[in-house]
């Protein structure tokens, strides 16, 4: 959300408590996921791929082994649609 100086404010992901990826439920957790969820998860979720589908198309066509960084292949998803 742009506050009125147009600046993005920091803010915690809305798919924070169900995230498979924010609540290390993914397969294989890349060694970088600290990094990724402060940057995403509690930061900015604009660039996450995972949040990408779901703003789009919903909750339930987020693929479960989507990584925040696929963004191609978010993209795919959603062009598929
Ligand atoms: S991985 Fe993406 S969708 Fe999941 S909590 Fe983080 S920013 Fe939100």
């Amino acid at each position: 959300m742009p506050d009125r100086k147009g600046v993005t404010k920091m803010a915690d992901c809305e798919c924070l408590a169900t995230c498979p990826f924010f609540n290390d439920q993914m397969a294989d957790m890349p060694s970088m996921s600290g990094i990724i969820k402060t940057r995403y998860c509690t930061g900015s979720n604009v660039h996450c791929a995972r949040h990408m589908v779901f703003r789009t198309l919903g909750r339930d066509a987020v693929p479960k082994d989507l990584y925040p960084s696929q963004v191609e292949r978010a993209q795919e998803v959603i062009d598929a649609h």
